[in-house]
């Protein structure tokens, strides 16, 4: 999930339009205050901000970002219509990742947005053969799962359940598959078991939970947020 504050409406659409597009699931807000409540509730892997902005301006926003344990490290790639360079300057001091000059076509923002999420994608500590998706790690050797940095405590079944999921990543299986993979069943009568799996693994994954996907009428896949 990628978040874009932006007050124009028209920028907004077109923005999130464009990244949606291209796979990259977005949230648009209009003020710095509708920003700071979405990250109380779900940390964005990327924050596209806006320089002139109601409210508060974006370096002051970026400042603020800086200033907190969780949002310290928040990969910002900046948007302003001044292209100036000490207004570059400025937004790079800041703490500022990327900068995006105003006007900028589609092929632009997706190919800055995907280099940053290249370069920010999270490495597991060193040592340990981890699967990963975002800051979901599972570590088989161990058998430990670790989602933004904490450990979470999974049953037998919800962790077996993950485990097969992220090996597959982005591929889509259906409950009975599921059913047969992770319980064994050779029926079809107890889908509902994976349905109360994947609600409570997801529950328990906090902001992580959404790597979980459900296709609708097909199943479930591990994918990126
Ligand atoms: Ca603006």
């Amino acid at each position: 999930m990628i978040y874009l504050l932006e007050d124009e409406e028209g920028i907004r659409n077109f923005v999130i339009y464009a990244l949606r597009k291209a796979d990259i699931e977005a949230e648009g807000f209009a003020v710095p205050s509708e920003l700071y409540k979405a990250v109380e509730r779900k940390l964005p892997r990327l924050l596209l901000l806006d320089r002139m902005l109601p409210e508060e301006d974006g370096i002051s926003v970026l400042k603020k970002l800086r200033s907190k344990t969780e949002t310290k490290k928040l990969p910002v790639i900046m948007l302003t219509a001044k292209g100036s360079e000490l207004d570059k300057v400025e937004g790079l001091d800041s703490g500022a990742d990327d900068y995006i000059t105003k006007p900028f076509g589609t092929m632009e923002l997706i190919s800055r947005v995907k280099a940053m999420l290249r370069r920010t994608q999270e490495e597991p500590p060193e040592g340990s053969a981890a699967i990963s998706i975002g800051s979901l790690f599972i570590y088989p050797s161990k058998h430990e799962v670790s989602a933004s940095g904490e450990k979470i405590s999974l049953t037998l079944k919800e962790y077996e359940l993950l485990l097969f999921l992220m090996k597959n990543k982005g591929k889509v299986f259906s409950r009975d598959t599921l059913l047969r993979e992770i319980w064994g069943y050779d029926f079809s009568g107890e889908s509902r078991t994976v349905d109360v799996h994947i609600r409570t693994l997801r529950s328990k994954l906090g902001g992580c939970g959404s790597i979980i996907q459900t296709i609708r009428g097909v199943g479930y896949k591990a994918g990126d947020e």
